[in-house]
């Protein structure tokens, strides 16, 4: 345990939420689309934004990265929360857009490698960046925004995601580099079309 790493607690809300309406799908995906990815709840990404910003207290924060597109509402609650500016990493270099900073990460539920941008003009030296995402998997997304803000001259004051699956390790990875990672759920396993949720650590 260092100063980033505390025992585990769920947030039981969101454990109950996805008993209710998480689907299952093969290949280790959990489908969350009636309340996060595709239709949203912002009560509900309200109550977890709010958990965020709790877990994160110790830290000083003056900017929330994401990248588009599911990450870009529990995003944005957070920064309102904490009045500060949310900035979305993009999927697609856009061509009206110079001074980028790019890094390459593997999709897992694409199967495929992408660019990720970010302006120059919006992630610099000095900032203190919060990235919030609604999934940790292998951990590629995460550590492509590691990439950017490190080229930024920036400092990483955490990682919070809504939902992470602990079986495919990226959690792992990123507090093994002395990352405060806040999962807001963990799911341990999806075998057989089972949701295993971690439990609380004592
Ligand atoms: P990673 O880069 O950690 O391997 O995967 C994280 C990204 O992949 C998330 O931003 C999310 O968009 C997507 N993702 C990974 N696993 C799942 C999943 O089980 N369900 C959904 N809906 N998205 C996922």
């Amino acid at each position: 345990m260092n100063e980033n790493s505390r025992p585990f607690k769920p947030f039981e809300p969101l454990v109950e939420r996805i008993k209710k309406d998480g689907i299952c799908l093969d290949g280790g995906i959990l489908k969350v689309d009636s309340f996060i990815n595709h239709q949203i709840d912002p009560t509900f990404l309200q109550s977890m934004s709010i958990e965020f910003v709790r877990r994160f207290a110790n830290k000083e924060i003056n900017k929330i990265l994401t990248i588009e597109a599911s990450g870009i509402a529990p995003a944005i609650l957070v920064g309102f929360l904490l009045n500060v500016p949310v900035v979305f990493a993009k999927k697609k270099k856009p061509s009206t857009m110079g001074n980028m900073l790019t890094t390459e990460v593997f999709s897992f539920t694409k199967n495929k490698a992408y660019t990720v941008c970010c302006s120059k003009d919006f992630l610099h030296k000095g900032d203190k960046v919060l990235f919030v995402d609604d999934f940790l998997a292998n951990g590629n997304a995460a550590k492509g925004i590691i990439d950017l803000v490190e080229q930024a001259g920036a400092e990483l004051a955490g990682m919070g995601f809504i939902i992470e699956k602990s079986f495919q390790h990226g959690g792992e990875k990123l507090r093994e580099m002395g990352l405060q990672v806040e999962s807001l759920a963990i799911i341990d396993s999806l075998d057989n079309c089972e949701i295993k949720f971690k439990e609380a650590e004592v």
